[in-house]
C-alpha cells in the first residue's frame, strides 16, 4: 500500500469494506436480458432520483453522455457546449468518431452557464444552409471550471429557450450530486431541466465503476440498443449496481465533508474562497511541474491541468488529517 495523499481526482477512491460487501451480496442477472435485479433497482432509484421515466446503466460517464447526445442529435446535425467541456475535451472527440454528430462550442467564464450567450448561437433544423443545432450539452458541476455549480436560473432559463427553440438539452451530470449538496437544488430539479442526463457514481460516490443515463422510456430503449452496439452489454453486473445504490445509501449524504474539506485547502493555501464551490481547488499561476513532483518526493499528488495550473480535489479517501497534512505540504511549496 501506498501512503500517498492522492488528491488527483475524485476517481481515486478504493471500494470499502461496506462497499464490497454490498457488492459480493448483490442478487444478479443476465443484464442484457434485461434481468439483473440489482441493474434494475439502481437504474428504476436513478431514474426517480432524477424525474425521469426511465434509466440505463452503462460502464462509463462518456458512454452515458455520448449515448446521451446520440439521442438527441442525429448525424449530421451539432451539439453546441461550452468550449471546456468533458463531452468536447476528454472523450476523445466520440461525438465525430463514433456517431457522425458536429460539435461547436462557445468560450464560457470559466464554464459558467450563460443561456442566452449560447442560446443565440443556435441554429435552426429548416435552413438549406445552416448546420442544425440540435442540442446543447451542460456540466454541472463544471469540472475544468473547477468544480463551479451551474447558476439554477440559468439552466432554468436554457430550459424554457429550448422548449421555444425546439432543441433538447443534455445535462452532463458526473458530478451533478456535488452541485445538488452544494446548492441544495434538488435532483429532480437538475432532472427537469434536461431531456437526457448522464450521472456518474465512480466520482464522489466512490464506486469502482458505472454511470446512468436517465431520459424517457422511449429514448431509453433506443439507448439500451446503442449501448449493445457498443460493446457495452453487460451480464451479471449486479455486482456493480450493487454498489452504486450503497453510494446512494452512504455517500451521497457525506459529500459535504468533501467540499469542507476543500474550503479548509483553499483557506490554507490563500486561494479565493468564493473559487471553491464543491470538491476542488485550482491553484492558478504556479509552475506546475514544479510544484507537482516536488509535492510528490512528500507524499502528496497533485494535478496538473496546464502549465501554470494545479487542480486538487477532496474525496472520500482523504480525510481531515491527510487534507490538513496535504495543505502543511502545499503551503509549504508555495512559499518557497
Ligand atoms: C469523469 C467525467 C465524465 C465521465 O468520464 P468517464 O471517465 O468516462 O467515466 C463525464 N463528465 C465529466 C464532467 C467528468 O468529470
Amino acid at each position: 500500500m501506498t501512503s500517498f495523499i492522492d488528491l488527483r481526482s475524485d476517481t481515486v477512491t478504493r471500494p470499502t469494506p461496506g462497499m464490497r460487501r454490498a457488492m459480493a451480496e448483490a442478487e444478479v442477472g443476465d443484464d442484457v436480458y434485461a434481468e439483473d435485479p440489482a441493474v434494475r433497482a439502481l437504474e428504476e432509484r436513478t431514474a426517480e432520483l432524477f424525474g425521469h421515466e426511465a434509466a440505463l446503466f452503462v460502464p462509463s460517464g462518456t458512454m452515458g453522455n455520448q449515448i446521451g447526445m446520440r439521442l438527441v442529435c442525429e448525424p449530421g446535425q451539432e451539439v453546441l457546449c461550452d468550449a471546456d467541456a468533458h463531452v468536447v475535451t476528454y472523450e476523445m472527440g466520440a461525438a465525430a468518431a463514433v456517431f457522425g454528430i458536429s460539435t461547436r462550442t462557445v468560450v464560457s467564464a470559466g464554464g459558467r452557464l450563460d443561456a442566452d450567450q449560447l442560446v443565440a448561437q443556435v441554429r435552426p433544423r429548416d435552413d438549406w444552409h445552416l448546420t442544425a443545432t440540435a442540442a446543447v450539452a451542460v456540466e454541472n458541476s463544471h469540472n475544468r471550471g473547477g468544480g463551479l455549480v451551474q447558476p439554477l436560473e440559468e439552466l432554468q432559463r436554457l430550459w424554457d429557450r429550448s422548449r421555444e427553440g425546439g432543441f433538447a438539452v443534455h445535462l452532463d451530470g458526473a458530478r451533478v450530486w456535488n452541485a445538488h449538496v452544494a446548492s441544495g437544488v434538488p435532483l429532480s430539479t437538475y432532472g427537469r431541466l434536461a431531456d437526457t442526463a448522464s450521472v456518474c457514481f465512480s466520482k464522489g460516490l466512490g464506486t469502482p465503476v458505472g454511470s446512468v443515463l436517465v431520459a424517457s422510456a422511449e429514448r431509453i430503449a433506443t439507448a439500451r440498443l446503442w449501448r449493445k452496439r457498443l460493446g457495452g452489454g453487460m451480464r451479471q453486473v449486479g455486482v456493480l449496481a450493487a454498489a452504486c445504490t450503497y453510494a446512494l445509501d452512504h455517500h451521497l449524504p457525506r459529500l459535504g465533508e468533501d467540499h469542507e474539506h476543500a474550503r479548509l485547502l483553499a483557506k490554507r493555501l490563500g486561494v479565493d474562497p468564493a473559487t471553491v464551490e464543491t470538491n476542488m481547488v485550482v491553484l492558478d499561476g504556479v509552475n506546475a511541474p514544479v510544484v507537482a513532483e516536488a509535492a510528490k518526493a512528500e507524499g502528496v499528488l497533485v494535478s496538473r491541468v496546464s502549465a501554470r495550473r494545479i487542480r486538487l480535489v477532496t474525496h472520500l479517501d482523504v480525510d481531515r488529517a491527510a487534507v490538513e497534512r496535504a495543505g502543511d505540504v502545499l503551503a509549504a511549496l508555495l512559499d518557497r
